[in-house]
């Protein structure tokens, strides 16, 4: 699996029917840091290329092997193209194409300069056909090749150095090499590709970039299966490795399925959990609490007076409020912590693992504080035509509440915490308020979600 970026390198809009020219590449917006760094990457994978020319002057090998890489990756595109140009467009997270099957094939196979010329190609083709219609910047794909040509020239330096001869690894100390070759495949891909996007987006945690366990068993999937076209192409029964497409294809569509389940739990202006996939990881990660006996915290908060944002400064500028304000809570919590945004100018966060005595309360109360301050200091510059506009003296009303004392349910303790969050409206804003939900005329069983904006 071979990871691309995808958050941090934004794609720049180009006029429709123009060709931007070279001093209007896309690459020119970047930090010049990391402009130097993917240059360093990207000159470092021509000279090793060259340098694999030079030192082994085209000794050819089998052309049976490079014509089937090339063309069941070709093959392997052409088939899974809907799902690859879909899996572009919902994409939140750096991009995984899964192409690494035929590449670290390669790398197995192949003397360097051959496998990275498989790369070129490969590469070449997925441009063409996925990256070009799905406007991908070209620096970026450059950028791509030149992380998978160093990928396979790791794994072919790890198997170098244990002098084991390419395509010769049939004994169990060979396949041991291989599984290092692997994993030196998939560190060397993984930190350039996250190097590049933390050297782009400073203020982007770890996990948003590797993702969860998911996708390093994904990984390891999709580099076992090149190692087993390596195994197999070794054979006598070469012509087997077309058995490998049916697993390629249902790993294919259980990325998508994975990609379209994330998508469909975030929102987009801000990046973080909407109202329902705020509520399902909440449910589950209230049940891990409960059984764990520990003490869990709700806290709602609702920004105070966000409408005069909008009619004083636009919507645009709206808009980059709630995106900083999103960063900033997401700033203050845990990484395990959940962040949510309810809806409108109201957002959620669900503090787990809270001692559930008094230390705890004041722990809880504390955080809250501390968001409603951070809050309070942030000032949001938004780039206007007429120059840089300053948005400050926002500030935001919180509610809170605690499981169990507050609500034995997810729905009972939001329910005390948007309680709260009304009293700390009516306290004159800018304030935190905790406490038990008063006594309700609705059923319990309905839940809460985004409160009617009118209501308080
Ligand atoms: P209060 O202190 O009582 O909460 O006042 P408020 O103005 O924040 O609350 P109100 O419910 O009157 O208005 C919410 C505002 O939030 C109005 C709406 O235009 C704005 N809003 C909701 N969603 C978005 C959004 O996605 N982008 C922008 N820019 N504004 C939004
Ligand atoms: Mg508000
Ligand atoms: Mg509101």
């Amino acid at each position: 699996m071979n990871r691309q970026r995808q958050e941090g390198y934004q794609r720049m809009p180009l006029s429709p029917g123009r060709r931007p020219s070279l001093t209007h590449w896309a690459v020119w917006g970047l930090p010049s840091r990391l402009i130097a760094a993917v240059l360093l990457v990207e000159c470092t994978a021509v000279a090793l290329m060259v340098a694999d020319v030079v030192a082994h002057p085209l000794a050819m090998p089998s052309f049976l092997v490079i014509a089937l890489l090339i063309g069941m990756a070709i093959a392997h595109t052409e088939i899974t193209l809907g799902v690859e140009r879909m899996r572009r467009r919902v994409a939140g997270t750096p991009h995984i194409d899964l192409s690494s099957v035929w590449t670290f094939a390669a790398a197995l196979l192949l003397p360097p300069a051959w496998a990275s010329g498989v790369v070129l190609v490969i590469y070449l083709h997925l441009w063409f056909r996925v990256s070009r219609p799905t406007r991908v910047p070209v620096h970026r794909v450059v950028f791509t090749t030149s992380t998978v040509i160093l990928a396979v020239h790791a794994a072919e330096a790890t198997m170098n150095y244990s002098h084991l001869e390419v395509g010769q690894f049939g004994t169990p100390q060979g396949l041991f090499i291989v599984v290092l070759a692997l994993l030196a495949y998939t560190t060397v891909n993984t930190c350039l590709v996250i190097g590049a996007i933390v050297m782009s987006a400073p203020d982007t945690r770890l996990p948003q970039v590797i993702g969860n366990g998911d996708e390093v068993v994904l990984e390891i999937a999709t580099l076992s299966l090149g190692g087993l076209v390596a195994a197999v192409m070794t054979s006598a029964n070469i012509w087997y490795v077309v058995l490998a497409f049916p697993t390629l294809l249902v790993l294919h569509r259980a990325v998508l399925v994975r990609q379209l389940e994330e998508a469909a739990s975030t929102d987009s202006k801000t990046g973080l959990l909407n109202s329902a996939g705020w509520h399902t990881q909440a449910s589950r990660v209230l049940r891990r609490a409960q059984r764990d006996r520990q003490g869990t915290a709700v806290l709602m908060l609702d920004l105070d007076h966000f409408k005069s944002v909008n009619d004083d400064h636009g919507h645009v500028a709206g808009d980059q409020v709630l995106g900083e304000v999103a960063a900033a809570l997401r700033d203050e919590v845990r990484d395990g912590d959940l962040v949510g945004r309810f809806g409108g100018e109201e957002f959620v966060i669900l503090l787990p693992g809270i001692d559930p005595t008094s230390t705890g309360d004041s722990e809880v109360h504390a955080i809250a504080e501390r968001i409603r301050r951070r809050i309070s200091g942030l000032c949001v510059v938004v780039p206007t035509p007429d120059g840089p506009l300053t948005v400050q003296d926002l500030t935001v009303s919180v509610g809170g509440a605690t499981h169990p004392r507050d609500g034995a349910s997810l729905d009972q303790v939001l329910r005390a915490a948007d309680a709260a969050l009304y009293t700390a409206k009516r306290a004159g804003r800018n304030a935190v308020r905790f406490g038990p939900a008063p006594p309700v005329s609705q059923p319990a069983t309905q839940p809460i979600g985004r409160p009617d904006p009118d209501h308080r």
